[in-house]
């Protein structure tokens, strides 16, 4: 884990847990689910649904209260152990959706990320959805959209509320039906 500075959970002496996993542990399955899918495409769903147990897990780990999505973002990058690891920020937010850009990940995991013609972050994007649907106890559908293995210069999540699209596309259709 070069890269990694003292900020990470990993080597303050306290050893964080994550879903059952030594926070250390969780960093490396994190960066072999990558390593997995560069190899292969067909890792990334297996490796989606393993990432969205692992958040289900991180998520009971919180507790009982149940958070507001806003709430819930807010807390997103440090309840996965990745504060410090990489970069982040909201590039949109609002209650229903946000998008969520992330970057310095070739860095945390030591190696460039190639242009496979894919994204390869489908393990995080399980991740986030567990642990978001966990949280707030709603279905979050998080997917990604950028991605440095498709030769993007950052990864980018879509983040929305289940109902909210379920709302669009009932807007949608009752539009036309009045045209
Ligand atoms: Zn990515």
């Amino acid at each position: 884990m070069k890269g990694q500075s003292c900020q990470s959970v990993s080597c303050c002496g306290n050893v964080a847990w994550l879903g059952g996993f030594a926070a250390p542990d969780f960093a490396t399955l994190d960066e072999l689910a990558v390593k997995l899918i560069c190899l292969d495409s067909g890792f990334a769903a297996p490796l989606r649904q393993m990432g969205r147990v692992l958040g289900e897990r991180i998520a009971r780990e919180q507790g009982e209260s149940v958070l507001t999505l806003d709430a819930a973002l807010s807390a997103l990058i440090s309840a996965c152990g990745l504060e410090g690891a990489i970069e982040s920020r909201f590039l949109r937010r609002n209650a229903d959706a946000a998008l969520l850009q992330v970057t310095g990940c070739a860095k945390a995991v030591g190696w460039r990320i190639a242009n496979v013609g894919r994204t390869v972050c489908g393990f995080d994007a399980g991740l986030f959805e567990g642990l978001l649907s966990g949280v707030t106890g709603e279905a979050i559908s998080v997917e990604e959209t950028s991605c440095l293995g498709l030769g993007h210069p950052s990864c980018e999540f879509v983040i929305r509320r289940q109902q909210a699209i379920d709302r669009t596309d009932e807007r949608e259709r009752m539009q036309h039906g009045h045209h």
